[in-house]
């Protein structure tokens, strides 16, 4: 099969990034370490309105499918600037009038999401990078920057900036806005500041649950960019727009991952959560007339961010030796983007 291209820009765009073999993984493997996942219409991300076709194959049965998606970043693209400046940058100009955006990194544990939106010291992932822009353009144009950083797991949410208790609640409006109930912002000035705020965010976010192992990856993590301008009264600021960039819970294979009991149960129900983003992706890019925002929390949270004026990323980020749980992966993926 060849890649159709064709110039339809879905609402939500769907992509892929492949992080390449870890020194480990090079390692332990006895074959040449052929990735599972390739592109024909590989373009580095340059071509914005065609679709690419990504291919997936199992080494070892040569099983092999292709799917649809917005974009391929394979691991010689190993840039994360990459992806933000064809992909983020362009949706930062909206939050200063009025529309909202929200970038997800999506996929199994170990795909590369945290490296993704996370990054490292010496490489910038795209929150950092989103933070240095927004904070750049505010500091141009007079606007306020301030971040609020959260954490949804199980259907709860946490306050990661806040120090004392912090579990915040989900609350509708009479106008059926759902609202965040105490959730902190902090202004942020620079990006030293925003790197203390967030350094301590993800250190709580890490100790957190007290005796549960690694929640941070069965947790949705959400960094939220939220810019304000100067009322004309003075004082007060009102809120322009915001971008939501989230570090989405592992979508595990549970026939293949082993979980049982209560891992299986909450891994079950992290699966419906993420099933349920599907579908709200799924509803925005085919102009369904019903979008079931109201399934699950985070659905709910994300509504004034997903559809309407928003714009949207879906950034699915695969194992190139992983080709069962990359082929679970694109599949939702390409399910979200289109028919
Ligand atoms: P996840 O958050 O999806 O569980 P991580 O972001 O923690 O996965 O990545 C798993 C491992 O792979 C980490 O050791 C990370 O440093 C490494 N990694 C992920 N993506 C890349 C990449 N693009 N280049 C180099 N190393 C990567
Ligand atoms: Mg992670």
């Amino acid at each position: 099969k060849s890649a159709k291209s064709s110039t339809k820009v879905s609402k939500v765009r769907v992509i892929v990034r492949v992080r390449p073999f870890l020194s480990h993984e090079i390692a332990s493997i006895s074959k040449d370490s052929v990735p599972c996942v390739s592109t024909l219409t590989d373009n580095g991300g340059l071509d914005f309105d065609h679709e690419v076709s990504i291919h997936l194959k199992d080494q070892e049965t040569s099983r092999q499918e292709w799917y649809k998606l917005d974009g391929f970043f394979g691991e010689e693209h190993d840039n994360v600037v990459r992806i933000f400046e064809k992909e983020v940058k362009p949706l930062i100009p909206g939050i200063f009038h009025g529309c909202n955006a929200t970038v997800f990194a999506y996929g199994a544990t170990g795909s590369g999401k945290t490296y993704t939106m996370q990054g490292t010291d010496v490489k910038p992932g795209l929150m950092l990078l989103a933070m240095s822009t927004v904070l750049s353009m505010c500091q141009a144009t007079g606007n306020f920057v301030e971040i609020s950083y959260y954490e949804v797991y199980l259907d709860k949410c946490y306050d990661l900036l806040e120090l004392k208790e912090n579990e915040i609640s989900v609350l509708d409006d009479k106008e059926g806005q759902t609202h965040l109930r105490g959730l902190s912002r902090v202004f942020v000035t620079s990006m030293s500041e925003f790197h203390d705020v967030f350094a301590r965010g993800i250190q709580r976010r890490k100790v957190a649950h007290t005796g549960l192992n690694d929640v941070s990856s069965r947790s949705h993590g959400v960094l939220v960019i939220t810019v304000s301008k100067p009322s004309d009264q003075g004082l007060e600021t009102s809120i322009t727009g915001k971008l939501n960039l989230i570090d989405l819970a592992g979508n595990e294979d549970n026939r293949r991952s082993g979980n049982e009991g209560t891992r299986l149960q909450e891994s079950a129900k992290i699966n419906q959560s993420l099933f349920a983003l599907s579908n709200v992706i799924y509803a925005l890019n085919n102009n369904k007339p019903r979008v079931p925002y109201r399934e699950t929390k985070l659905t709910r949270i994300l509504q004034d961010s997903l559809g309407g004026t928003s714009r949207a990323l879906m950034v699915a980020c695969l194992n190139p030796g992983a080709y069962q749980e990359a082929a679970h992966t694109v599949s939702l993926a390409a399910r979200s983007r289109d028919v």
